[in-house]
């Protein structure tokens, strides 16, 4: 994930959560996208500060060093090596057709960038330097790992090898996962909607604020009718972190419509909190020590970047040079 905030909901279900599970039975690499952040040009000073923020959170999830390598991506320069043999067997166009990219541009067309351009390739680097061959992430990513996979098989094709495994999205519940947003726009994250974006740090009046504004209509009208889309979000929502028998009280009330959103905001910010406050009080602690965060850092760096040799001189010697 690029250090450039806090981690969210959508983070954490679409992606952490099943790294977790991961790392008891599989070798594991998780990263912190640092190179990927400077499409957007951070100051300089925020750039190491961002990096401990996201790697408190990432081990306060219950990513486990011991078990995973957990590194910065700048810690291991040899990604930028693959990224670049990427590129050049991948075509502008398609690299122009991504929808994130065409997002982006809409958003600040006048930082149209060619490492935005590429971000897909930087990406596609990040997965292959370590062979991977699952990758978890949310629905929003299937795109690009659709891409790494086209990338690996045409490199493999190109120097007629099975080098590369194609990697596959993964989920251990079977299905990707979207989370929603609070405002019934699309996805959860970071890039829009603060409000409508609930945090693993956020507490007190901050959380409040933003479930009891969450959008709602007035209500059903016709016993047993399908819920517009904020409703269903607010559902959703609720299933993440409330018992079965709640939801269900919830759904019964709003198939006989005498549901009310005010009710089922206090139950959802009520078991909300009991959720993120034991990783609120995990990351404060963590965010405290930084000479284990910085051992964490170094032990990470060295087991990457044994990985990342190994595939490089591997990739070398496969397109022709001296390895
Ligand atoms: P980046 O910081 O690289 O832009 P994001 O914050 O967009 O990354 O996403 C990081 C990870 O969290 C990805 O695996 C992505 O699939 C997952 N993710 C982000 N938002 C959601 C969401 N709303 N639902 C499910 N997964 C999500």
């Amino acid at each position: 994930m690029r250090p450039t905030g806090n981690l969210h909901l959508g983070n954490y279900f679409g992606a952490l959560k099943n790294f977790i599970r991961l790392q008891d039975n599989y070798d594991c690499y998780f990263f912190i996208a640092d190179y990927h952040m400077l499409t957007t040009h951070p100051n300089p000073s925020d750039v190491q500060q961002n990096v401990k923020t996201i790697l408190c959170e990432y081990l306060a999830c219950g990513l486990d060093p011991e078990k995973a390598t957990i590194y910065v991506q700048s810690s291991v320069p040899e990604v930028c090596e693959l990224y670049m043999y990427l590129n050049m067997i991948t075509y502008v166009g398609e690299l122009q057709r991504v929808a994130a990219f065409k997002e982006k541009v809409r958003q600040n067309p006048n930082n149209v960038n060619a490492g935005l351009l590429t971000y897909p390739t930087l990406m596609a680097a990040d997965i292959l330097l370590h062979r991977a061959t699952k990758v978890p992430v949310g629905k929003d990513q299937q795109q690009h790992l659709e891409m790494t996979r086209d990338f690996a098989e045409r490199f493999n094709k190109l120097y007629k090898t099975d080098y590369f495994p194609l990697p596959q999205a993964f989920n251990f519940e079977g299905e990707l996962v979207k989370i929603p947003s609070l405002d019934g726009n699309g996805k959860m994250s970071k890039s829009y909607g603060e409000q409508a974006t609930i945090y693993l740090i956020d507490e007190g009046n901050v959380l409040k604020k933003k479930i009891m504004r969450a959008k709602t209509d007035e209500g059903p009208k016709e016993k047993n009718s399908t819920k517009p889309v904020e409703i269903e979000n607010l559902f959703s929502l609720l299933k993440l972190v409330s018992t079965p028998q709640i939801v269900q009280q919830f759904e019964d009330a709003y198939n006989d419509c005498s549901i009310r959103y005010g009710d089922m905001k206090k139950q959802l910010l009520e078991d909300m909190n009991v959720f993120l406050t034991p990783f609120r009080e995990r990351i404060k602690e963590l965010s405290a020590n930084d000479d284990y965060l910085n051992k964490v850092i170094a032990m990470g760096a060295d087991k990457a970047r044994e990985s990342a040799i190994k595939t490089i001189k591997d990739v070398r010697s496969i397109i022709g040079f001296r390895a």
